[in-house]
């Protein structure tokens, strides 16, 4: 696991903190979309997040028809430029979007 205050590898499931910054995991997580959540008509399946920042959350997931890893980011809807950000990311040919919350 991953610490995403610090990003830290290769802590154990079992933690409850992270060993090297203290960072409380279920108060770290408490916004992130579980292990497993499918995402547009069950394409997608998240495995994990990868960091956290003041727009939104990435995550390592799988493309499931075509077994591949794929990064998600999920933007914080309520931040104030989340629909400039939408928009303008919208028309990149990579990215498909999904509205999960
Ligand atoms: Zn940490």
């Amino acid at each position: 696991m991953r610490c995403l205050n610090c990003h830290k590898d290769g802590i154990a499931k079992s933690e409850t903190s992270c060993p090297e910054c203290g960072a409380y995991f279920p108060l770290l997580l408490r916004e992130m979309l579980p292990a497993g959540t499918l995402l547009c008509n069950d394409t997608y399946r998240i495995h994990s997040p990868l960091d956290q920042g003041g727009f939104g959350i990435i995550y390592r997931a799988v493309h499931i028809a075509l077994d591949s890893v794929v990064a998600i980011k999920e933007f914080y809807h309520f931040h104030n430029e989340y629909n400039v950000l939408h928009n303008r990311l919208s028309k990149h040919k990579n990215l498909v979007t999904a509205q999960v919350r």
